[in-house]
């Protein structure tokens, strides 16, 4: 085993492309913060118990996929699979739903772990940007986290998706349609596992991938013929606002999700263009979930859009982000003293608001020129002896070619007026 591989399904975030990753999370984070949406931190880890009860024992993110560890102390930890469990969790300790001002709206960004078999798409460490809406029933909620999703989607430029659409009923009319699915699915001829599936949670057996499963699974009971009034109608205000909204959307009666907290509006957002693992993000509607763990009752409603499934949509339709280049000055000192000028210069510049970098290690003409093309740089600043002596410096434009002597102590005044004309007009 080499200590320089990184482990089994991870990657690491380089530079040039980890812009990108940053680009993805502030589109997304963007329409949260602009909608009422403040941030949110919780630890990457959690009590084991909070999952296994919040997400579901009979889940394979549980049951399967959860990374568990004791402490030195004797905790029993798991590795955050998901982050809306945790955040139910932190809002309950703080007592933000007895604030008086409900939703609390929250969003998140982090690092997620399931023990999953990796292949593109799935890894064992991935980010997600989530959003929540805690402690309020109304259809414009649903309504406004799918819209938001669709609005970060559509800002990157994403148009090979499309958002599935269904409701999962609530307390009253899942129960009656479970019993339904669990006798049809007791007739068919499925493995040991997938029967034993069917008795814990047999909703998620309509999610199976196999084709001879889902070959069985025509003709099986669908729950939108089983909601209730009240849940029949709250789905047709969700599906009536995002209609009105300009969101296209499909029904899919047979989608489900593979998280046991979900109640009425369910939706997942897939990406055309990236083969099995299609899903870039879902969610719904959770009233349950509070209860689940402990809590009041607090009917809430959220997303998560994963990170590196969205760069991975980017891709696949071709499309670059325009992402500026972070370095707008780049300083070339040659020489001792030209290096503690240009140093100072540079300090300035950036106490400035001017992004400048500067060429360490005394390389020499040629090989700093190298470097400040490779910055991205627009100008890059050069200091020999003869300027020195003359007290000006080069100031090279690094798109046209031109070179123009400025006075040293022109630097920051000229550069800010060059780089504000840039940007103004
Ligand atoms: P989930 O929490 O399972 O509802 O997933 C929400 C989103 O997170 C998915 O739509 C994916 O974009 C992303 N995601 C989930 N699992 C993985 C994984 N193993 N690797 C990469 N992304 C994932």
């Amino acid at each position: 085993m080499s200590t320089f591989k990184a482990p089994k399904g991870t990657y690491d975030l380089l530079p040039p492309d980890s812009a990108k990753f940053l680009a993805v999370r502030e589109a997304i984070a963007a329409p949260l913060r602009n909608s009422g949406y403040g941030y949110i931190e919780t630890p990457g880890f959690e009590n084991v118990e909070l999952f296994a009860r919040g997400v579901g024992e009979s889940t394979d993110i549980v049951t399967k996929e959860m990374y568990v560890f004791e402490t030195k102390g004797g905790d029993r930890l798991a590795l955050r699979p998901e982050t809306t469990a945790p955040v139910l969790r932190a809002v309950l300790e703080a007592n933000l739903h007895k604030a008086g001002n409900l939703p609390v709206k929250v969003w998140y960004s982090g690092s997620q772990y399931r023990y999953e078999r990796p292949q593109k798409g799935r890894y064992r460490h991935f980010s997600q940007v989530g959003a929540e809406a805690i402690g309020t029933e109304d259809p414009a909620l649903d309504a406004e986290l799918i819209i938001l999703a669709d609005q970060s989607y559509r800002a990157l430029g994403l148009s090979d998706f499309r958002i599935l659409l269904n409701s999962l009923g609530d307390q009253e009319c899942r129960p009656v349609y479970r019993d339904a699915l669990q006798d049809f699915l007791r007739g068919l001829d499925l493995d040991e596992e997938t029967l034993r599936r069917a008795e814990i949670n047999p909703l998620r057996v309509l999610d199976d991938k196999r084709p001879d499963v889902q070959k069985q699974l025509t003709g099986a009971p669908l729950l939108r013929d089983y909601l209730c009034d009240a849940c029949k109608a709250y789905h047709e205000e969700v599906r009536e606002l995002i209609t009105a909204a300009g969101v296209v959307f499909e029904d899919d009666p047979k989608l489900v999700r593979g998280l046991d907290y979900y109640t009425r509006t369910t939706f997942e957002f897939v990406h055309d263009g990236l083969g099995s693992q299609s899903a870039v993000g879902g969610g719904g509607r959770y009233d349950g979930l509070s209860e689940m763990i402990g809590g009041p009752s607090l009917p809430s409603v959220g997303w998560a859009l994963g990170i590196d499934r969205t760069v991975l949509a980017l891709e696949a339709e071709g499309i670059e982000l325009d992402i500026p280049s972070a370095t707008s000055v780049f300083a070339v000192p040659l020489g001792e003293e030209a290096r503690r000028i240009l140093f100072a210069k540079v300090t300035e510049l950036r106490k400035n608001g001017v992004a400048a970098d500067f060429s360490y290690g005394g390389k020499g003409l040629k090989a700093a020129m190298k470097a400040a093309n490779r910055s991205g740089a627009r100008y890059a600043l050069v200091l020999g002896e003869r300027d020195l002596a003359e007290g000006v410096v080069q100031l090279k434009d690094m798109e046209s070619g031109e070179q123009a002597a400025i006075g040293v102590n022109e630097i920051v005044a000229e550069l800010e007026s060059r780089l504000g004309r840039r940007i103004f007009g």
